[in-house]
């Protein structure tokens, strides 16, 4: 086993997280095949064992310290690029039926040979811009958990991922730096899209140091039929 998969197990297990040894087989698959497609395309400005064990690895992990994972069934990654926060989740999760979205293509074809290479059951991949997918009853209002790291300020972000999330579900926005900030800002689209901030949590990276933040938001009702507005407008114009 690599010194990394070691260590990432011992740092998690300290958080009540446990990964056996096919899992951590799984996570450094997963490595390898990333830093090979990342010299095709551009997957992450992160390549070195060490900084992706601790910075895409254990960051997207660190959600389950929060977040009851075993509560959850149905997830969906919006916005997951390389595949994180989502695909250490399911790993470590294996129970959990994913759903990605990215609107980058490229990435889906990634994100597709990882899980089948893998052997992840339950892990759908859709190339399309949440607001498109959003609109799809079978997408709609549907999941227990849905998650987005590093995709937008959290006004723009709610109006994407809060329509996928079912009403007593769980939005998690995985951030850097400090948002109280963006929370303040991102009150009117919480109220507009029928969630409600529940709480925000802070971890250090167990290397680096740096900060993370993870805000919970609920959803008390449906998603209202006028959201999420035409691709493109939550971003351009987030509701503020
Ligand atoms: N979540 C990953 C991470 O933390 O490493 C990737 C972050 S990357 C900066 C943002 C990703 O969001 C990109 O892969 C991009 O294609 C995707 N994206 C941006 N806007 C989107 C939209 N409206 N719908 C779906 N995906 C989107």
């Amino acid at each position: 086993m690599d010194q990394q998969g070691i260590l990432l197990k011992e740092l998690l297990e300290e958080r009540g997280v446990s990964v056996s040894p096919e899992q951590l087989d799984q996570l450094a698959m997963y490595y390898e095949l990333l830093v090979e497609w990342n010299e095709k395309m551009n997957l992450t400005g992160i390549t070195e064992r060490d900084a992706v064990y601790e910075k895409h690895f254990y960051d997207s992990a660190s959600l389950s310290f929060f977040v009851d994972m075993t509560k959850a069934e149905r997830m969906a990654d919006i916005g997951s690029g390389a595949g994180f926060p989502s695909l250490p989740l399911k790993i470590i999760f294996p129970h959990l039926k994913l759903t990605i979205v990215d609107s980058l293509n490229k990435r889906i074809q990634f994100l597709q040979t990882v899980a089948s290479s893998l052997g992840l059951l339950d892990v759908a991949c859709i190339h399309g811009r949440a607001e498109d997918i959003a609109r799809l009853p079978e997408h709609r209002d549907q999941y227990d958990l849905v998650t987005a790291r590093a995709v937008a300020r959290l006004s723009a972000l709610n109006e994407l991922c809060l329509p996928f999330v079912r009403k007593g579900g769980t939005f998690a926005a995985m951030k850097g730096a400090d948002p109280s900030e963006e929370l303040l800002e991102a009150k009117k689209s919480l109220s507009e899209l029928k969630g409600k901030h529940l709480s925000s949590h802070h971890l250090k990276l167990p290397f680096e140091q740096s900060d993370r933040h993870i805000i919970l938001i609920g959803k008390n009702d449906c998603t209202p039929a006028k959201y999420p507005r035409k691709a493109g407008i939550p971003m351009k114009q987030p509701i503020i």
